[in-house]
């Protein structure tokens, strides 16, 4: 019976093998803590979803034939099998935006919305494509910041995509952007709102990536940017990539893995272009990038178990994680609890330039609620689950140590 069951198993894996070059392997791993998924992630697992006990993530062949020579308990590992589709999202997803389509809706939005919206691009990605920013400013000022001024406003920025994969890590910011142009000028409160910030949207950050995930009409579980990385391998983690304390743990040199940190700090063009917008916009003191999935609130910091250091930021960090879980029902914390990670945008946003910057974990929860591809049919509860949190974030630009003063009727404008 067992040697049936493995006959039948090797099968099925031939098969989406032949369809599916190089798909990754699903693996569920044995884990009792932070330290034990350490230790997967630096084998070269992207941990994907936590069980109490064990683990899920995604290996590639060399990484899973590491893990089978190493004591890390193995409990189940089947190959991902991508979902039938076309050439382009699978028609059931047809709502979630390609690259095209994307560009697309920013340029309508902005066309309906000039007064308060401009488009521009912060540059190339790898394969040249443009890495579009949507800037919102209902000031006179606006017409200045489209010569490079850097608006008076305090600022914040969105961003999503950084992982191909996540694709519902576009569609979030790309909905609040429709959702702050709809009632700017209609709701008193987000009228108030925008009137003070300076607030911008990176939508789609690893575009390559995306285009490549979709590319054949089956979901590629593409994680990385496009980076070839010599004998077949694809990709540089661009979450791993950011420059500070780099490479220090929670990261891979396997060019396999899919969280290969890249041979130096900043290697890629995406990751380049962040830190050049950042570091032009010094009015911006909040940051939120948004990945799928877990559900999870995280902020620094990811390269080290110790807590952040400044107990001023430490307490307004715990304060504002606390705040936006009450709306968005997700887990608040300092992100090395769940395992090390060294080279992300939000230990380089704070610990490199004092930006406030946190990681959503967006819906689902679980990979058996769909995973990374869990449907156009979640987005509207997505969105509307972190629309508080996010008009949070936005208000408390101007000093987010506010938060730890804040009292009920502070939030009376979100209800
Ligand atoms: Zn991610």
């Amino acid at each position: 019976m067992a040697r049936m069951l493995f006959t039948v198993a090797m099968a099925v894996t031939t098969l989406a093998s032949a369809a599916f070059a190089n798909a990754p392997h699903f693996v569920h791993l044995k884990a009792l803590n932070k330290y034990d998924r350490t230790k997967i992630v630096e084998m070269g697992v992207s941990i994907e979803a936590l069980a109490t006990d064990s683990v899920y993530g995604l290996a590639s062949d060399s990484v899973l034939e590491r893990l089978k020579k190493s004591d890390i308990k193995i409990m189940e590992t089947f190959l991902a099998k991508p979902p039938e589709g076309v050439t382009d999202f699978p028609s059931e997803d047809s709502r979630f935006h390609n690259y095209d389509r994307m560009t697309k809706a920013l340029d309508d939005l902005v066309a309906a919305h000039g007064d308060i919206m401009r488009k521009f691009s912060i540059g190339k990605t790898l394969q040249g494509r443009e890495m579009w920013a949507v800037q919102v400013n209902t000031g006179k000022e606006t017409l200045n910041a489209k010569d490079g001024a850097v608006s008076v406003k305090p600022g914040i920025v969105f961003m999503g995509n950084h992982h191909a994969r996540e694709h519902v890590s576009a569609e979030i910011p790309l909905m609040l952007l429709e959702y702050l142009a709809k009632n700017y000028g209609v709701d008193k409160d987000i009228t108030a709102l925008l009137d003070k910030r300076d607030i911008y949207v990176i939508p789609m950050v690893n575009a390559d990536g995306v285009e490549f995930d979709i590319s054949t009409g089956e979901y590629k579980y593409q994680r990385k940017n496009m980076r070839p990385n010599g004998s077949g391998h694809i990709g540089v983690d661009l979450n791993r990539n950011y420059g500070f304390k780099w490479g220090t743990g929670g990261s891979s040199t396997d060019p396999s893995s899919d969280v290969y940190m890249g041979p130096n700090a900043f290697s890629e063009p995406e990751t380049q272009n962040i830190k050049a917008f950042v570091e032009g916009h010094p009015n911006l003191k909040v940051l939120l990038t948004f990945h799928t999935f877990s559900e999870l609130i995280l902020y620094p910091w990811g390269h080290k178990y110790d807590a952040v250091e400044n107990k001023e930021d430490l307490a307004t960090f715990e304060v504002m994680g606390k705040k936006m879980a009450e709306w968005n029902k997700y887990t608040p914390e300092q992100s090395s609890g769940l395992y090390i990670a060294s080279g992300d945008t939000v230990d380089w946003a704070y610990g490199s330039l004092g930006i406030f910057a946190f990681t959503f974990e967006l819906s689902p929860k679980e990979m058996y609620d769909g995973g990374f591809y869990p449907g156009a049919g979640v987005l509207d509860k997505v969105f509307e689950d972190n629309l508080r949190p996010a008009l949070y974030l936005i208000d408390l630009a101007d000093n987010p140590h506010r938060a730890k003063s804040q009292t009920a009727g502070d939030f009376e404008w979100l209800h």
